[in-house]
């Protein structure tokens, strides 16, 4: 039997903490991949291929044409708090890149085994070093851990196997390889959609046909019609360019393309939320446009809406948990009404010449 009364309290221990830390921010592969591609995109690549095996459970790699890592960077690449994005805090206030935190690839790193292979411009060669928890370890029991050098195209290439191989509870919540398979091509489609500069390819590793495929240097409307059809994309209506009033005054931009008011598409309906480039929920900005819509659409359907909207970062707040996708921001009020508005303004001049050409 314990005594009764307290026990006495200890620190957590370094790898304990790191661990519960990354079981909070990779959930799911797709959580993962979300992380990795937004490596990607921050290293200014313009051609990402992901391959996934098992719905990532076995496999999540993705090559990126990137700036590459400096060899003597591989050291930190995946040890917490890591990173070249932020030096101080008030960086955050004119933030341009996804990542800030340096968590992500240490939280990899600690729920899954990692390889990373990459080459800088500069570089005669490439580099090929393999994680473990936060470090660099042999590729093979007799090995040093050091980075060995490799051929290798000009880019990154991150491979994690065997996700969640320490964490049997985790590994058991997934009952679906095919499930997780589509929650990641859903992300990838996503960022597809926003970032069309860049080529996308993901596949089933082991087949020929990827299931997302788009060509360097398209069009959101473009690749919405490879991603979701060209029936959809046909009659997506553009958001004007030209901000509103009461956008432009908070210091904001907003663009997109909605669905019309007699879409067909709206029965299944359809949400692609931008906020400063990062993929975010806003329960409150949903609400009031599906609102809007409810005037148009039968009963049950809802619109196929993708916003991008650009607010100066020193009014929202980016210094959430990564996986907390709700976002607040400062006069949030006014800017959804000004939202609204954008979108109305679309919608009505679509429906000026239906309306006027149902009435002759
Ligand atoms: P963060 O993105 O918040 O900085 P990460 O753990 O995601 O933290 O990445 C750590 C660092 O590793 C990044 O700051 C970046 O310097 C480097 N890095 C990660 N992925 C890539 C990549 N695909 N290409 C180039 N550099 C990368
Ligand atoms: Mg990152």
């Amino acid at each position: 039997h314990e005594p009764k009364g307290p026990r006495p309290i200890k620190k957590l221990s370094k790898d304990v903490i790191n661990q519960i830390a990354a079981a909070e921010i990779i959930h799911r592969p797709a959580n993962a991949i979300k992380e990795l591609l937004e490596n990607s995109l921050d290293a200014g690549s313009t051609s990402i291929k992901i391959t996934v095996k098992e719905g990532g459970l076995k496999l999540l790699q993705i090559a990126d044409n990137g700036h590459g890592i400096n060899k003597s960077d591989l050291p930190l690449l995946c040890t917490r708090y890591a990173t070249s994005k932020l030096s101080k805090f008030s960086d955050l206030e004119r933030l341009q890149t996804y990542g800030f935190r340096g968590e992500a690839l240490a939280s990899v790193s600690y729920c899954s085994h990692v390889e990373v292979v990459t080459k800088t411009r500069d570089d005669g060669c490439g580099w090929k070093a393999h994680y473990q928890d936060g470090v660099l370890v042999p590729s093979k029991p007799g090995l040093t851990p050091d980075p060995r050098p490799t051929a290798a195209n000009d880019g990154t290439v991150i491979s994690a196997e065997d996700l969640f191989y320490n964490n049997a509870l985790r590994k058991r919540a997934f009952k679906s390889p095919s499930e997780e398979y589509n929650r990641i091509l859903d992300v990838i489609t996503k960022y597809a959609v926003h970032n069309p500069h860049c080529a996308w390819v993901c596949k089933k590793a082991g087949t020929a046909l990827p299931d997302i495929s788009t060509p360097a240097a398209s069009t959101s409307r473009a690749n919405i019609s490879l991603l979701y059809g060209a029936t959809l994309a046909n009659e997506l209506l553009e958001l004007p360019k030209t901000t509103l009033d009461p956008i432009e005054r908070l210091g904001a931009r907003c663009e997109g393309l909605v669905s019309n008011a007699n879409s067909n598409w709206a029965r299944k309906g359809g949400w692609l939320l931008f906020i400063n480039h990062r993929l975010v929920d806003s329960s409150r900005i949903k609400k009031a446009v599906d609102s809007l819509y409810t005037a148009f659409l039968p009963k049950g359907a809802s619109p196929w809406v993708y916003l991008s909207l650009e607010i100066d970062p020193s009014k929202v707040d980016v210094n959430v948990s990564p996986t907390k996708s709700e976002v607040h921001f400062l006069n949030e009020d006014e800017m959804i009404e000004a939202i609204v508005a954008v979108v109305q303004t679309a919608l009505a001049g679509a429906n000026v010449s239906r309306s006027f050409t149902v009435q002759t």
